[in-house]
């Protein structure tokens, strides 16, 4: 008897769905509500700096981007400082710089979070 409960329960658990998904060929879906990544239409911002001064960790530094129209100042995101917190979307007045849906961290090297413009797609 006291041998059949737990062979029972190894059983019952091998029957059931799996939690885990063999990432990164597999994919949870995400919510429409998650925040990762910042995006930046780099086109439509009007370099004002607004999201750099909102940014409540610091994130945020504008540096300078070679474009069509000469040099330019932008948002360059440190993401492993970032809260998350959607206060530079929300205050951004092209709506150019968003949160997306990406959440793909994975880096031996925290440096490399630092996300320069041109990179924040
Ligand atoms: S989401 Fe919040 S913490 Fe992250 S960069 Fe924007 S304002 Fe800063
Ligand atoms: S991303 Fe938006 S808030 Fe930030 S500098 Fe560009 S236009 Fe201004």
């Amino acid at each position: 008897m006291m041998i059949v409960e737990p062979i029972a329960k190894a059983a019952a658990s091998l029957l059931k769905k799996r939690f885990t998904v063999q990432y990164p060929e597999e994919r949870e879906s995400i919510p429409d509500n998650y925040r990762g990544k910042l995006r930046l239409d780099k086109d439509t911002c009007i370099n004002c700096s607004a999201c750099a001064l909102i940014c409540p960790n610091k994130t945020i530094d504008m540096v300078i981007v070679e474009t069509d129209r000469g040099q330019k100042k932008m948002p360059q995101v440190n993401h492993a400082r970032c809260l998350f917190c959607g206060l530079c979307e929300e205050v951004c007045p092209p709506k150019c710089l968003t949160l997306t849906k990406n959440y793909e961290f994975e880096t031996y090297d925290r440096r490399e979070l630092v996300t320069r413009p041109e990179e924040l797609e």
